[in-house]
Order: C-alpha cells, then structure tokens, then sequence
C-alpha cells in the first residue's frame, strides 16, 4: 500500500520545494516539532519532490519515482528508524543484522503505512550508522542525490562503544557527499548530540488544525471509525495526527489485554489459545505494548480490590481476586516485560505467562 497522503504543513512545503527548485536546499536538515506530527512523513514527501519528473512545487503523485518513493521502494531513499539493539556480538554480523531489522520494519510499514511510535527501547546504533556510512558512499542509481531519513534522530547514540563510528558519522554530516541529503527528525532537539544538531539545519513543523486531522481520520482509516470516536480521537491528538492513530492502537492494546485476562480467568482451553495468537501480540514492537495494557489493567483491578474506584472497566471476574493474588500477576507480567526486552520468543514467553496467570487468578 503506497504511503497516505502529508497534510498540512503548506508554508514548509513550499519553502522546501522552492529551495530545493532553486538549488538552495541544504545538505542537512533537522525537522523539529511535536511527536506525530508528520516530520518524516514531511521528509518523505521532500525525498518524493526530488525524485519526482514533475518541476512543480508539489509532486505529481503519478511518475514512477514518485510511485517508487510512496511505496518505500526507490533506490536512492534510504528511511532509518530505530530499531533494537543487537543480539550478535561481532560487529560486522550487527551491521547485517541491522540491514535486515531496518528491511523487516520497511516491509511492514509498506503493508501497514499508518504506523506507530517505535518501541521505547529501540535506537539507531552504531551497526545502523555503519549502514547508513556503507549505503552513503554508493553512487547513487537516479540521477537525484541520495536520500537519508533518520526518524527519532536524539535516539542516535553512535558514541556508546565505538568512537570510529561517530567520528565517520560526523563526518558524513559535516561534508556531505555532493549527491546526498540528510533529513534529521527529532520531537526532542534538545536530546539530539549537540555536534549533529550544530551541522543541520533546523525547520520547526507545527500542529496541524482539528480539522485536518479530522479529515485525515476520516479518509484514511479503513473500516471507517464512528463519527463520536473520530472527534474523541480529534481532542485527545492535539493537532498530531500520529496521537490520533495511537490513540487507536491504544484502545486495541486494552481489547487485547482485557481479553487475554478473561480467557484467563475462564481457564486454560480454546479459548486462552485463541486469546494468545490474537493479533495485537504478534506485531513488531507490540509485544510489550500490550504486556504494559495487561499491566494497567491488573493494577486498575487492584485498586478496586482495595476499595477504591476504577477509572476504566475490567473483567469483571478480575473484581473478585484477592489484592494479594493481583500483586503477584503484575511481578509475573513485569518479569515478561522484561524478558521481552531480552532474547526470547514472545509467543513462548506468552504461552507461560498465561499459564503463570491462570494459576494465581
Ligand atoms: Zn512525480
């Protein structure tokens, strides 16, 4: 599926499309703003109006490189995003092993483009600065200058254990090869390496209008949502769109954890197997996610076990646990939790918290 199209941001686009026509678009820019609100999304759409036949100040959407770009498969557009650190100690394997998470993250974003937040514990590493360092001194197979995307950029870290990474890194910022761009995104300059803040150049990206998000909700989001949940997730977005879709796989994280836990408390059987291989568990980065909801909703049924009042619902069954046997699940999720951040199969780590659950509940 090709990439949904940018909203808003007109003044920014067109200053970027005007320097870029004029040959005055510098080598490096920082894309700065609140979380969600389309930075790389803007950056991909600039990557898109360079690649594009077309000489307007917008891309013509029809061209092959700007098919090729909306389906995250031009050559010359390369898109970083954080991802985990690796599990191979030899530095030339993490290298490859980051190809290949940066290449699995691209294939589901090509099958789902409306994504979400990276996992909290993702980073650009230093095997993903040397991926960016081995694709920069290619040539590039357009005849447009290469193009590097680094979402999330103050997740950078390339100083933690290699020196020769950073300073060839820093390198590349600092004399850009003639034929490349640089598109730095952060919702946090503040966090960004300030050697890698001082050598781009800023754009400040603000929040988009209700109605633009809105109207984005509305035409791009397949079932169509009810009319109330659009203007719930409309206040809760504060004018960035990427708050909105949150908010939605926020709601599928809760459904996910309140049925896992009903499936629970129903014992194991087709029904707790069902609960396991649901969906919001298998995708990437999901995982702990929704081991976070189960968390929430555990706790919630705490408080309300201790008398106090619930402000959300939970199975009904999870009212009738002792506070003592809800306690001991939550140290049993936070042991998941963490083991999740570790070298193991979610599915299996899955299949026994459920088991450790069913026998405290
Ligand atoms: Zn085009």
């Amino acid at each position: 599926m090709p990439l949904p199209p940018l909203r808003g941001h007109d003044p920014t686009r067109h200053r970027l499309a005007a320097a870029w026509r004029s040959g005055r678009l510098p080598g490096t820019i920082l894309l700065t703003g609140p979380a969600g609100v389309g930075k790389q999304r803007t950056a991909l759409w600039l990557a898109q109006l360079i690649q594009c036949d077309g000489t307007e100040l917008e891309p013509c959407g029809s061209c092959i490189g700007c098919r090729q770009v909306l389906t995250l498969q031009h050559p010359d557009v390369h898109w970083l995003v954080p991802i985990p650190r690796p599990k191979t100690g030899d530095a030339d394997r993490q290298v490859d092993e980051a190809e290949e998470a940066l290449a699995a993250v691209m294939e589901e974003r090509r099958a789902r483009p409306l994504y979400g937040a990276p996992d909290g514990m993702a980073s650009h590493g230093v095997a993903s600065a040397r991926v960016l360092q081995r694709a920069a001194s290619l040539t590039p197979v357009g005849r447009g200058p290469k193009i590097f995307i680094v979402g999330d950029a103050e997740r950078l870290v390339p100083q933690e254990s290699s020196p020769e990474a950073a300073n060839a890194l820093l390198k590349l910022l600092e004399e850009p090869p003639a034929d490349t761009l640089l598109v730095l995104t952060t919702a946090d300059a503040g966090r960004l390496l300030p050697t890698i803040r001082s050598r781009a150049v800023p754009i400040r990206l603000g929040r988009l209008a209700d109605d633009e998000v809105s109207g984005f909700l509305r035409e791009e989001i397949r079932p169509a949502l009810p009319e109330p949940e659009i203007e719930a997730r409309v206040r809760r977005a504060e004018g960035a769109i990427g708050a909105a879709l949150e908010a939605g796989d926020e709601a599928a994280r809760e459904g996910a954890a309140r049925a896992l836990l009903e499936a629970v408390l129903a014992g194991p059987g087709p029904r707790l197997e069902r609960a396991l291989r649901q969906q919001p568990w298998s995708a990437r980065g999901e995982f702990s996610a929704v081991l976070d909801a189960v968390a929430d909703t555990l706790g919630e049924a705490a408080r309300g076990a201790l008398g106090e009042r619930l402000r959300r619902p939970v199975p009904a069954g999870l009212l009738g646990c002792e506070p003592r046997a809800l306690f001991q699940a939550l140290d049993r999720v936070a042991e998941a939790r963490e083991a999740a951040a570790g070298n193991v199969n979610p599915q299996l780590l899955l299949a026994v918290l459920g088991d450790d659950l069913a026998e405290l509940l």
